[in-house]
């Protein structure tokens, strides 16, 4: 599925256009499959997410949503799971009752981006790191993408570069406000742990605002998600941030080593919906997906692709949703997104 829930895609947009969107989100899912398998990408990819409901009015919700979704997308690889059984598979009674997808998962995402690397290297791509684009220029037909060094000539430019878009290419950077996420991994768990605290080995996402989201490594390290902040800056201490939240849903880890903490700049809009679109001639951008990027992104070049090589109609399927920019420019958005921020995540609490 996208970030935005199928039923409120439907209302958004009708049926037609959730549809489509719908098939999108299963492409992204099985282009990622398809490129881990072709090029024997080594990343742990694992099937299957739990969505678990922190507050018990949210499971009603969540399980109408897996009847919904099994009634009108004929979607058959999601299960409820009673609260009982929630319970059973974490080893902790923190949450209600949740749903199963198993055709989502869970996967080591550096590794698949450097897998990703790769491939691409391997089917002629050039990538130059350490080259950071300080200015895109049109002059007559062709774009010339400037870095501090050097300097390429090229018809059509891709921008990819979500939250870390800084100012680069203005009309896009309106529609997006970049977010801070942090993680930890704890030091490696006993076998039989690991087995208590998540038995089938599955994502867990719930449905806070500010979401915790969790997985255990190759190693039975618990890779733990939560807590973000909306400044330009990351706290001195993740590990300080994120601890109480895996300890809240881990009474049993208090006081777990945590070996490795660490946090990236994500991209949201104003909407939660992805923001594809062309900036002028020949400049296509991609941003926006709001934590929701791992599948989406692989999609979302390959959607630019099609449309550099005529084919338009399934990046417009994006291009067109209608998106509003944050008010306040630059600089002035963050109070306005700050507050209602903090707004919502105070409801986490409520
Ligand atoms: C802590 C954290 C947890 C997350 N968890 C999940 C999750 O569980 N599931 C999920 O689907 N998504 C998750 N996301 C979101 C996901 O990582 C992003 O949606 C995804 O990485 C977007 O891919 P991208 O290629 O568009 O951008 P990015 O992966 O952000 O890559 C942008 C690239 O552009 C480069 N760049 C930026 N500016 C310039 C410049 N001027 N010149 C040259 N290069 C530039 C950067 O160096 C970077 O390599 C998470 C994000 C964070 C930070």
């Amino acid at each position: 599925g996208q970030r935005l829930d199928q039923d409120d895609l439907e209302e958004m947009l009708g049926i037609d256009w959730a549809r489509h969107l719908w098939q999108l989100s299963i492409d992204a899912n099985d282009l990622v499959r398809a490129r881990v398998n072709e090029f024997s990408i080594d990343c742990d990819l694992k099937d299957g997410e739990l969505t678990v409901a922190h507050k018990a009015r949210h499971e009603r919700s969540l399980w109408d949503y897996a009847e919904h979704l099994q009634r009108v997308y004929n979607y058959g690889d999601i299960e409820v799971v009673q609260r009982d059984d929630v319970h059973e598979q974490l080893g902790s009674t923190s949450y209600f009752g949740g749903t199963l997808d198993h055709r989502a998962g869970h996967l080591h995402p550096l590794n698949l981006a450097r897998g990703l690397a790769r491939a691409a290297e391997s089917l002629g791509v050039h990538i130059f790191e350490h080259s950071e684009v300080s200015a895109i220029e049109k002059v007559a037909s062709e774009h010339i993408v400037r870095t501090a060094l050097g300097e390429v000539r090229c018809g059509d430019v891709v921008v990819a570069c979500n939250g870390y878009l800084n100012g680069l290419l203005p009309s896009a950077d309106r529609f997006q406000m970049p977010i801070n996420n942090f993680m930890v991994a704890t030091a490696p768990l006993d076998a039989a742990v690991a087995k208590r605290i998540n038995r089938d080995d599955v994502a867990v996402v719930d449905t806070r605002f500010v979401v915790n989201y969790f997985h255990l490594s190759r190693d039975h390290r618990l890779i733990f998600g939560g807590g973000e902040n909306y400044t330009p800056f990351f706290p001195q201490s993740i590990e300080r941030v994120v601890r109480p939240r895996l300890e809240a849903v881990y009474p049993e880890l208090k006081g777990v080593g945590i070996e490795y903490e660490w946090g990236g700049t994500l991209s949201v809009t104003m909407n939660r919906m992805p923001k594809f679109g062309r900036a002028d001639d020949g400049i296509y951008y991609a941003e926006g997906y709001s934590g929701h990027g791992v599948a989406m992104a692989n999609l979302g070049g390959a959607l630019i692709a099609e449309a550099i090589l005529g084919k338009p109609e399934r990046f417009d399927q994006i291009a067109q949703l209608k998106q509003r920019a944050f008010p306040g420019g630059r600089w002035l958005r963050w109070p306005g997104l700050i507050a209602g921020m903090l707004f919502y995540s105070m409801l986490d609490r409520i």
